[in-house]
């Protein structure tokens, strides 16, 4: 009987999808991948329910309660759990709005930006509870709500740096990655 490829689940939270980008620079090196692995469910597929998987990956950091869910839904069902980039590992660009209060950061967003058109003047979150996912009083790294198992640290990390973790995990290894693969382009 055939063995079964490790299965893997990637979700992109609150960030710039760069690292799921950095993903796609593996360019002919997925093909290879993909005859090892399976990957179940990821931003660009339309399974939104997270199957059991070997290998769960993060982009992104914790800023509203969905997202706090999506994460802790994740690490229940996945062996091995990968904080994918700066965001993921320690907060990265979502922990710019740490300086602002939830509130003003509503506000900036839904009605007084320089850009925003909002007719109605109607605050989703505070004027209309439950419009938007409820914001956490703070933007905060994966390991702060669920336990992490492999950091990848890099805005984003390349695409290097990805196959070199997959390549570890196929070979049973937990990966860790050495700081000379720390790439911020
Ligand atoms: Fe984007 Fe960098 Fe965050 Fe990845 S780590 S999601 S590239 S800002």
């Amino acid at each position: 009987m055939a063995e079964s490829k490790p299965k893997i689940a990637s979700v992109w939270l609150e960030a710039c999808a760069g690292c799921h980008m950095s993903f796609l620079d593996m360019d002919e090196r997925l093909v290879e991948l993909f005859k090892k692995v399976e990957l179940t469910s990821s931003p660009i597929s339309d399974i939104k329910e997270i199957p059991e998987v070997t290998v769960g990956i993060i982009e992104g950091g914790l800023g509203n309660e969905e997202e706090l869910h999506i994460a802790k839904d994740l690490r229940s069902k996945c062996k091995l759990l990968v904080a994918w980039g700066d965001c993921a590992v320690f907060g990265g660009i979502n922990g710019m709005r740490n300086f602002m209060k939830p509130e003003d950061l509503l506000r900036e967003a839904y009605t007084d930006g320089v850009t925003t058109v909002n007719p109605s003047g109607v605050l989703p979150g505070i004027d209309a509870p439950g419009e938007v996912p409820a914001l956490l009083p703070e933007a905060i790294p994966v390991d702060r709500a669920v336990k992490v198992d492999v950091y990848v640290p890099g805005c984003p990390p390349d695409a290097d740096t990805i196959a070199y973790v997959f390549d570890e995990i196929l070979a049973g290894r937990v990966p860790k990655v050495p700081s000379e693969m720390m790439r911020y382009d």
